[in-house]
């Protein structure tokens, strides 16, 4: 693969304009990454170069459609890659934040029956290059509205910590180049044991969120066939030494599926699992989304008010997540970059 315009290192590109002062370097990268222009923006550059990096420094994401939804605070792109796999990006406005849901993979090899990128299996990794540019693009996107992205999290297509390394880079270009602090970086795991001493390791403290969705091994194998291997003993041990490593909360994510882990006794599991840890993780409830392979329901609002509520009296965070997305397909577990199909109940007038 060539060297596409966010996967290129400084190394890269001084290498690249080997006639070219270091301030030139400078202003490249800092016009790529921090200001988030494309070549032919750097007005501050002699027009020749501004041609020459354009045409060496390719992107690596085509736009295939942009589709809007929560009255345009929502945004979701598909992306067609080299090779021709499609990929999933979206972009959440909040009053407060404005967060950015990457992928990681063209696909997802997990096999979570209730997740449609797992029901359509997995294509390939992304690059670090191909990851840092769904974050780029999306800005460019939230600054047309106005607003500034201040967290990524890594949870749309793919299992981050499958593909670690790409994936840290990433995380390290998003952090150093681009300004995001490490606090505003979220990976989320379906429970990739390895991947989360090897991210336990690495010098950064970014926040780790994990897919639990059952507090059981008889249940969590059920539901997330990857528990056969990493077995929740093994995933809480793993927990317990990223916290004692990071000194950050961890958070538990919970598909909340109707009679399947929505009883009382699941709560009364799960809190125990939370307090297991010396900072008891914190629980993301999520209502589960439709997918077209899962024919189960999720919980009711009331029980997912309740379940929040019986995990808080035991001594446990918890929050119920906003759904975003949902009429565009653009919420948890609902991401497959099919052919676009479009739903969209109404385009955004304001671009
Ligand atoms: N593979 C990683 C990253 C995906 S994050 C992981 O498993 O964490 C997407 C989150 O949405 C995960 O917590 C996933 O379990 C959850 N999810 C998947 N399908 C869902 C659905 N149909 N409804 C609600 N949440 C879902």
């Amino acid at each position: 693969m060539t060297t596409t315009r966010y996967s290129i290192t400084r190394e890269d590109l001084t290498a690249l304009l080997p006639d070219q002062p270091r301030y030139r370097i400078d202003q490249v990268w800092k016009g790529l990454f921090d200001e988030l222009s494309s070549p032919s923006e750097m007005t501050n550059l002699p027009k020749d170069l501004r041609t020459r990096l354009d045409a060496e420094l390719p992107l690596a994401l085509e736009p295939v459609t942009e589709t809007v939804s929560d009255r345009g605070d929502t945004i979701k792109f598909l992306w067609s890659l080299d090779g021709g796999s499609r990929i999933e990006t979206v972009l959440m406005l909040y009053r407060d934040r404005a967060t950015v849901c990457v992928s990681t993979q063209a696909g997802c090899a997990m096999a979570c029956d209730f997740c449609a990128t797992g029901q359509a299996g997995f294509t390939r990794h992304l690059t670090d290059g191909e990851i840092v540019e769904q974050v780029v693009l999306a800005s460019r996107r939230a600054r047309i509205k106005g607003r500034r992205v201040s967290n990524v999290v890594y949870m749309g297509m793919g299992e981050p910590l499958a593909n670690e390394e790409p994936v840290w880079r990433s995380l390290v270009r998003l952090h150093d180049d681009c300004g995001l602090s490490a606090r505003h970086l979220t990976v989320s795991t379906v429970g990739i044991v390895p991947g989360i001493r090897k991210l336990a390791e690495r010098p950064m403290p970014v926040n780790l969120a994990v897919s639990l969705h059952a507090a059981n091994d008889a249940l969590r194998d059920a539901l997330v066939p990857i528990n056969k291997r990493y077995p929740i003993g093994d995933l809480m041990s793993a927990c317990s030494d990223y916290l004692d490593a990071k000194g950050r909360r961890l958070s538990f994510e919970w598909a909340m599926i109707d009679q399947v882990n929505d009883r009382p006794s699941d709560a009364v599991e799960l809190a125990t699992l939370c307090r297991s840890l010396r900072l008891p993780a914190h629980v993301n409830l999520i209502p589960l989304n439709p997918t077209p392979g899962y024919p189960v329901r999720g919980s009711s609002r009331l029980k997912v008010e309740a379940f929040r509520d019986q995990l808080e009296s035991l001594g446990v965070n918890a929050t119920i997540r906003q759904n975003r997305g949902t009429e565009i397909s653009a919420a948890c577990g609902q991401l497959v970059a099919g052919q676009p199909v479009r739903i969209t109940p109404s385009r955004e007038r304001d671009s």
